[in-house]
């Protein structure tokens, strides 16, 4: 399918902002709310799968056209730098410039690299400091798994059951490199049963 206007329009529009030779804008839907893209800078190309979200079909444009600013030599190695601190620099810029509020780019953009928050605050981003900090207590305060006792420690009493080898006390299947160490060791072996509630 082509391109929308309104994507057309923005690409030259960055591209004559730039100073740059615009790429050529392959468009195309893909089920679910958010948009992926790609920039192939040996073929001239940006390509869009844009989902149902209109300023993510936006944000995800700017996204790609970032990339096609970016100095080649930051590109090249992808990783780190890819999405570094000079990519979001033109990045944070194109999204202000072209219609996306800070809190509309920094809520879609770090839904896909959450190391952008991090580079949003250093660029002196509006709303980043919060947003990062927030993520952050979020980290903190998923809940962790509690584990319990089920079996309290014991001697490791090697037994078959069928093809595996299992601790007859516990009834504990001990494979690999486990099996390994507990077959060569000189001393009784002890090991506790637990279980995550
Ligand atoms: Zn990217
Ligand atoms: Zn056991």
């Amino acid at each position: 399918m082509t391109a929308p206007g309104w994507a057309l329009d923005l690409v030259a529009a960055v591209c004559a902002d730039a100073d740059v030779p615009p790429p050529r804008l392959a468009w195309r839907r893909r089920a679910g709310e958010a948009s992926t893209g790609v920039t192939r800078r040996h073929d001239g190309m940006i390509a869009v799968r844009a989902g149902t979200d209109p300023l993510d079909h936006r944000l995800t444009l700017l996204h790609e056209l970032a990339h096609w600013l970016a100095p080649a030599a930051r590109v090249r190695r992808g990783g780190a730098t890819h999405h570094g601190r000079a990519f979001y620099a033109i990045a944070f810029t194109l999204y202000r410039r072209h219609g996306l509020a800070d809190a509309d780019a920094l809520r879609l953009e770090s839904a896909r690299y959450r190391s952008s928050l991090r580079h949003a605050v250093a660029l002196g981003v509006s709303g980043a400091e919060a947003a990062l900090a927030e993520h952050r207590s979020a980290m903190r305060e998923r809940p962790h798994r509690r584990w319990r006792v089920l079996v309290p420690e014991h001697r490791v009493r090697l037994e078959r059951d069928g093809r595996w080898t299992i601790c007859g006390t516990c009834r504990q299947r001990i494979v690999g490199i486990n099996l390994a160490r507990m077959r060569r060791a000189r001393r009784p072996v002890s090991h506790v049963l637990m279980t995550a509630t």
